[in-house]
């Protein structure tokens, strides 16, 4: 176990009711250190039954205690929850970096952003008001924000502890009661958010966590009535099935997908500025980023210098363990890094020009998924490689003719999550921002994201709905028009 570690290989419960449980069929799914290949544990493997439990719970504590909550009570308790996370961050970075791969200094990003959610949205939960509306002679009416209910939350496994926060933070703060389907691949520090809650005063019933696998405990929460809405944060795929299951009981739901985010470069920009922030835009997490910069849209008089700013940057990029702070780790497991090499090979095979391979250290361990930092280039803007998410640190580099071009294939695939344009020609920037598709447009910067305060969604096969800034608490409760005639 890479030093400075907590987590001992133990057996993990699901969390439900306040209390901690084992599957009633006593089924486990192991879960692994994806830089060492070492078992870090066993995660309950639950089903249709667990799933059924956390969601009377949750159902149950909006009648309680929990429900009975006023705003400002519910907004100290986030707060309290902030400080708790804030004050116990080395140890949860920690149990992020072994249960991710990533670089320690990115899971300690990780886990301020964590308390940043809590704090950010225990301070706006009692800042959500409704509305008047004038009508006839003689009513009077109101449009009150109320919580949806019982919300189904299910996440992958880039960025467990940020995605709790993402998505448990403004549900909580509109009051209503949760039950989370982290990923089976990377939850460990989802596990330890719920007995930290349980332990600064949240309810039971208001959090609840049930861990398992997609098509089992994943279907569950999306295909089960009592629940009254649901966030999902994945794939195309998967997401599809869930938004197919959520539509047979009318339940909405927000779709946070992939993406083959767009970085493009004119000639007259800060060309160091933008090519260092071109590699981390596909670099950071190991290119594991829904929002990663997965393609670089360069004007064609520049291609060749501007490449080679960015490929040589990749060739200094560090590769290694979460104790090693590197610039990149691992991937999160066998499968993925399969994929990712898959990409690589067939793309190189079929001739599609190699710019630069990052050297891998001879040091790495054996059991780690890590795969070497690709640039391809210049890339036909058709081809799989620049329309297809690899979900990997590979980097589909395009050349383009002029404005037109560049816009038509920015807007050029499936997706439409995070776009960035690099120009100093503020009219520019205004028709380029205008005209790409895309939840998130970045000017001279690029996001990956963004911050907790900035709205975050898809366009396309993306996803819909929002989630981050105060938009998410819209998104997280619902409207009640309230008529009142008193003559
Ligand atoms: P995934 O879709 O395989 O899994 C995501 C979650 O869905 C996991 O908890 C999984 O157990 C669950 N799941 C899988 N099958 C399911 C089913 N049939 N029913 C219900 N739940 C199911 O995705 P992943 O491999 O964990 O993550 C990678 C994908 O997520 C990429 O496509 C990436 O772009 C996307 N992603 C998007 C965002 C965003 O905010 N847009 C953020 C992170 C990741």
């Amino acid at each position: 176990m890479p030093t400075g570690s907590p987590i001992v290989a133990q057996t993990h419960r699901h969390f439900i009711d306040g209390q901690w449980v084992a599957s009633a069929d006593g089924r486990t799914v192991p879960t692994q250190a994806p830089a060492t290949g070492e078992l870090l544990g066993h995660l309950a493997r639950g089903g249709s039954a667990e799933i059924d439990r956390a969601v009377t719970a949750a159902r149950a504590a909006l009648d309680g205690p929990w429900g009975r909550m006023t705003p400002t009570e519910r907004g100290r308790l986030l707060m309290k929850l902030a400080q708790r996370v804030s004050d116990e961050a080395e140890r949860l970075s920690w149990i992020e970096a072994n249960d991710t791969g990533k670089p320690i200094t990115v899971a300690r990003n990780d886990l301020q952003a964590l308390v940043r959610y809590f704090e950010f949205y225990g301070g706006a939960a009692d800042k959500i008001h409704g509305h008047t509306i004038p009508f006839l002679a003689g009513y009077d009416v109101k449009l009150v924000r109320e919580p949806h209910g019982v919300t189904g939350h299910i996440i992958p496994w880039n960025y467990p502890a940020q995605m709790f926060g993402r998505t448990i933070a403004p549900a909580l703060a509109m009051g209503n009661a949760t039950v989370l389907k982290p990923s089976e691949e990377a939850c460990l520090s989802c596990l330890e958010m719920a007995q930290l809650a349980h332990e600064v005063g949240f309810p039971p019933g208001s959090i609840n966590i049930v861990t398992g696998i997609g098509p089992e405990a994943g279907a569950a929460l999306s295909g089960h009535r009592g629940i009254d809405f649901i966030t999902f944060t994945g794939s195309p795929q998967a997401g599809e099935l869930v938004q197919a299951a959520a539509a047979k009981n009318y339940v909405p739901v927000v779709l946070e997908l992939g993406g083959k985010s767009p970085q493009v470069v004119f000639a007259d920009a800060d060309l160091e500025k933008a090519a260092t922030t071109v590699v981390k835009a596909i670099t950071q997490n190991t290119g594991q980023t829904c929002s990663a910069g997965s393609r670089v849209l360069v004007e064609r008089s520049i291609f060749d210098s501007f490449m080679q700013r960015v490929n040589d940057k990749f060739r200094a990029l560090r590769i290694g363990t979460p104790e090693q702070d590197p610039d990149l780790g691992p991937v999160i497991n066998a499968r993925q890094a399969e994929r990712v090499l898959r990409y690589i090979e067939e793309n190189a095979g079929t001739g599609v020009p190699v710019m630069v391979q990052t050297p891998m250290p001879a040091t790495l361990p054996a059991g780690g998924h890590f795969v070497p930092p690709t640039v391809f280039g210049p890339v036909d803007p058709a081809s799989r490689l620049a329309q297809e998410e690899v979900f990997g640190p590979v980097l589909a580099a395009i050349p383009f003719d002029d404005e037109e071009d560049a816009v038509r294939i920015a807007n050029g695939t499936e997706y439409g999550l995070v776009a960035s344009v690099w120009t100093r020609d503020g009219d520019r920037q205004a028709r380029i921002a205008k005209r790409i598709k895309t939840g998130q447009m970045f000017i001279n910067c690029y996001g990956a994201g963004g911050g907790i305060e900035l709205p975050f969604g898809g366009t396309k096969r993306s996803g819909h709905g929002r989630e981050k800034g105060f938009i998410a608490l819209e998104e997280m409760s619902t409207v009640k028009t309230v008529v009142h005639h008193h003559g």
